[in-house]
């Protein structure tokens, strides 16, 4: 109902020329722009640019989520932050550079960040919901609550040198989180960008890809994302997308569905992840081992080691090394008792990220022997088999 939204004063209409030159926005879509409510989850590496080109865009009412406080490694990608802001609240520093950054701009601060508890009530005041976080614990809890709460989710992650973005929209028919990734990995098993290390610049083609997905949603221009997961390789400049449908055994969104509330104790983040980094009493049994060492001991051994590739079906799908023990990541803690402690056993992913979760998880349930396969499969294709597909 274009006669509801707000109407832009001379100001706010010089301010955004260059958007209402866009045939495609005009100052109607402006005018959806100024109307509509923003919540950003995260301060951080993707919630910084997301947050800055959403504010700057002309979004009327931004909120920001985050418990954390500012600290100094943070700022390598964290732009809404800055070195006076070290110690502060991620919230108070972000609404501050926000504001400052545009005075049409309302924010809300949301200091206490998003918890299973205040999920419900927080999402209803919002339109579309941008997905920040860093870890599988939130990413779960803003799905289920997002899909609760009917409103679209804005996803993105990243990942070393490797970014995701997808919007998961049920009420128009698309799939969820879940559909790709039914349940989380197990409790501990899950380091975050503060253990594995990322590039700066990368969470800034993310968390702006966000913001632009959140911007065609609200102006109801181009293809949004929902029902593509879109992948960004930094090292090859190379943007792929892989459509994927609502899955119908989702837990979440599926036929038969078992979630039917956000319950705390699914989101746990459990264990802290830096235990399961002590390897020590592994000896010689590396961590991560190259494709072309896992190559050199499969050939050498196939009685002693084993390849356990832990991707989805979907993935394992498109490809995979033969022969390999296909486990995904969600069934580990399920299916690990198969596997033998009396093997070398080497987790091999996508990228690498997955299988070392994996890896640490089964070093910490004992068994003696486990190495991530570093790069995944992706380096696999690259250095061991040429003509295997990539995705
Ligand atoms: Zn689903």
């Amino acid at each position: 109902m274009p006669d509801s939204l707000p109407v832009l004063s001379p100001a706010e209409l010089s301010r955004y020329s260059r958007h209402i030159l866009l045939d495609e926005i005009g100052v109607e879509g402006q005018r959806r722009l100024a109307a509509a409510r923003v919540l950003v989850i995260g301060a951080g590496g993707l919630g910084s640019p997301a947050a800055l080109y959403l504010a700057a865009a002309g979004i009327g009412t931004l909120g920001i989520a985050d418990l954390d406080e500012v600290e100094e490694h943070n700022l390598q990608r964290q732009l809404l932050h800055d070195s006076a802001s070290i110690g502060e609240s991620k919230v108070t520093s972000a609404a501050r550079r926000l504001r400052a950054s545009n005075p049409h701009l309302r924010v809300i601060e949301h200091r206490e960040g998003i918890t299973a508890e205040n999920a419900a009530q927080i999402f209803d005041g919002y339109d579309v919901i941008v997905d920040g976080t860093d870890n599988f614990a939130a990413r779960y809890l803003n799905n289920d609550a997002a899909f609760f709460a009917r409103k679209p989710l804005v996803f993105g992650s990243v990942y070393k040198f490797e970014g995701q973005v997808a919007v998961f929209h049920s009420v128009a028919g698309g799939p969820c989180y879940r559909c790709l990734f039914p349940e989380p990995p197990a409790s501990g098993s899950i380091p975050g960008c503060s253990e594995v290390g990322v590039l700066g610049a990368l969470c800034g083609v993310v968390g702006s890809l966000q913001s632009l997905e959140t911007i065609k949603l609200i102006t109801a221009i181009g293809e949004p994302l929902i029902g593509r997961l879109l992948t960004y390789d930094a090292l090859a400049q190379r943007f792929q997308t892989f459509a994927f449908t609502r899955n119908a055994s989702c837990p979440l969104c599926g036929t038969t569905p078992s979630i039917y509330t956000l319950n705390a104790a699914t989101f746990s983040a459990g264990e802290t992840p830096a235990k399961f980094h002590d390897a020590t009493k592994f000896g010689a049994i590396p961590l991560e081992i190259s494709v072309a060492e896992a190559k050199r001991r499969l050939d050498a051994g196939a009685t002693r080691t084993v390849l356990v590739d832990v991707r989805e079906p979907w993935e394992t799908a498109i490809c995979r090394v033969t022969p390999s023990e296909l486990i995904p990541m969600r069934q580990i803690p399920e299916r690990m008792e198969m596997l033998p402690k009396d093997r070398h056993l080497l987790i091999l992913c996508h990228h690498g990220a997955r299988s070392l979760n994996v890896t640490h998880f089964l070093r910490a349930r004992g068994f003696p022997a486990v190495s991530n396969v570093s790069g995944g499969i992706t380096a696999w294709a690259e250095q061991i088999e040429p003509s295997m597909t990539r995705y």
